[in-house]
């Protein structure tokens, strides 16, 4: 029942500070068994992970967190066992990412206006790939002694209603559901209560989730608190969900909580692992 697993985190192909292969060294040393690299709309990790597990003998789950723009709100929707090399998901993600440049470009005009000094540049020093996050802007902020952590600067500077933010123009709920599952992925909601959604529109998005064919709710997640998380796998028992977990760990500097460090699955709930879509495509760990 519970295994100690980890299947939400980021590294340095997206808004993570560890590569790759660090971050699997870090879960072997927490003594995690089975991991997922889970990198914001890119797959460019998944394979220098997967030689780094298989070296250490870790159990590695090849993953992605997906921006999805549902109902004018931004959603993260994680795949679980994708095949990182996917044609049809490997485009929607080329899309997304030229979103994420124009989308870059307006926030550091934003901020000029601001008075800060190319923030442009100054982000993309701290990316190291294809993928431009708020979480490089905000390092640069930071950096610029404009806020003293990241949290500060989300609060003052990225987030709805403040000067640099600007709306997502993400996936469809159905487009990313669809590259998920045509790359032989399970689909999970990422940390549902983040979303600070009413009952009722949480409700909505699991019904069109479930519609599509959606599996998992991340009831479990390193952003949300005991209550959430007791909160959030309730509703995934209601909505005959299976739970997953993840710590959404980033880097050693700034955690919600520690990779790997996270509470069993309540029970009652069923775990992703125990469905059959789990067990055929990635594995039996019952
Ligand atoms: P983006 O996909 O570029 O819009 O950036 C989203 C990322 O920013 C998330 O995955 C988090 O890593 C980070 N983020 C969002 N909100 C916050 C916050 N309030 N504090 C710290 N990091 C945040
Ligand atoms: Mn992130
Ligand atoms: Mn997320
Ligand atoms: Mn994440």
């Amino acid at each position: 029942m519970n295994l100690h697993c980890d299947l939400h985190s980021h590294s340095t192909v997206s808004d993570g500070t560890l590569s790759p292969t660090e971050l699997i060294l870090r879960a072997h040393e927490k003594e995690v068994e089975v991991f997922a690299l889970t990198d914001h709309d890119a797959t460019e990790g998944l394979k220098e992970a997967a030689l780094a597990a298989d070296k250490v003998g870790l159990n590695f789950v090849p993953g992605i967190e997906l921006s999805v723009t549902w109902s004018h709100q931004t959603i993260h929707i994680v795949g679980l066992g994708i095949n990182p090399d996917d044609e049809i998901l490997n485009r929607g993600l080329q899309v997304l990412r030229e979103f994420r440049g124009r989308r870059g470009e307006e926030i550091a005009l934003k901020l000029e206006k601001k008075g800060l000094e190319k923030p442009l540049e100054g982000a993309k020093k701290f990316a190291n790939g294809e993928i431009l996050s708020r979480t490089h802007f905000a390092r640069y902020l930071v950096e610029q002694g404009k806020a003293k952590d990241i949290r500060q600067v989300f609060k003052r500077y990225l987030v709805k209603g403040k000067p640099g933010y600007v709306a997502g123009k993400w996936a469809s709920l159905e487009d990313a559901l669809s590259w998920i599952h045509g790359a032989g992925g399970i689909a999970v909601i990422a940390h549902p209560a983040r979303y600070k959604l009413s009952s009722t529109r949480l409700r909505q998005l699991i019904a069109e989730f479930k519609e599509l064919g959606g599996l998992g709710f991340e009831a479990i997640s390193g952003s949300h608190s005991p209550d959430e998380e007791l909160r959030m796998a309730q509703l995934a028992n209601k909505f005959e969900l299976y739970v997953s977990k993840g710590s959404d760990f980033h880097s050693p500097e700034n955690v919600y909580r520690e990779l790997g460090y996270l509470p069993d699955i309540p029970v009652g709930s069923r775990p992703l692992w125990h469905s059959d879509a789990w067990k055929e495509r990635i594995g039996d760990f019952t």
